[in-house]
């Protein structure tokens, strides 16, 4: 698990790819700029680590493209302390951005293999979220509920009206919707059964689907 200064050089050409991009937030920058993306993805594709692509991770998954993890951090406006429930724990590269952001992060993973994987592997990055699930992100988290924010991290066919319903008021939700592709949407809670939501254009992931596997 070796971190050299060729990955950190790359690192830092991948964060100016990411502003010439439109990223504007420092601390997401910087989180991208720290965390080893190469040891979250399979070594045959060390090479493309930092390159603002999406990679194949086990289980037919994929770690989402930088920017995409970017663009969403950027959108949750993180303060140190928030509590973030993420759907999706995947490689765990997003977790390992929420973590350096200052949340308390609960993160929500279907699938076994994955979830018993990263939940070995980020600990001993020292990124440690509050706790990490095996579990079906459709339903949430309600012991934990309500939540600063919520993150989805798969392309969902249709907003989960429990995710709604974990978001503390002034708390937001954000999650790509849609079937082939998706448009990355907000939903800001504004009162008990009011929400503001904001669309930001297509994006491309893979699906959330039901039930743990
Ligand atoms: N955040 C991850 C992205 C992984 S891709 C990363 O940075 O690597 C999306 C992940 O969502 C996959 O690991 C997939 O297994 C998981 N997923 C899909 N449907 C889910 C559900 N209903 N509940 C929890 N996780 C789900």
């Amino acid at each position: 698990m070796k971190d050299t200064f060729k990955h950190q050089g790359l690192r830092q050409q991948l964060v100016n790819v990411l502003k010439n991009k439109g990223i504007t937030n420092e601390k997401v920058l910087q989180a991208i700029g720290k965390i080893p993306r190469h040891l979250f993805i399979d070594s045959s594709f060390l090479d493309h680590a930092y390159q603002d692509k999406a990679f194949p991770i086990a289980a037919d998954q994929t770690i989402s493209q930088p920017y995409t993890v970017a663009f969403q951090s950027e959108l949750l406006q993180i303060e140190p302390g928030h509590k973030v429930l993420e759907i999706g724990t995947g490689s765990g590269y997003q977790t390992a951005v929420l973590c350096l952001l200052g949340a308390r992060v609960f993160s929500i993973e279907r699938q076994q293999e994955l979830f018993k994987k990263t939940s070995r592997f980020l600990p001993k990055l020292g990124y440690r979220a509050k706790k990490l699930i095996f579990g079906d992100g459709y339903k949430g988290l309600p012991e934990e509920a309500p939540f600063d924010s919520i993150i989805v991290t798969a392309g969902a066919p249709f907003v989960p009206k429990p995710l709604l319903g974990q978001l503390k008021i002034g708390g937001r939700l954000v999650i790509p919707v849609g079937d082939d592709v998706q448009i990355m949407t907000m939903f800001i809670r504004k009162g008990p059964k009011e929400f503001e939501q904001h669309e930001f254009g297509e994006f491309r992931f893979v699906p959330l689907l039901e039930d743990k596997n």
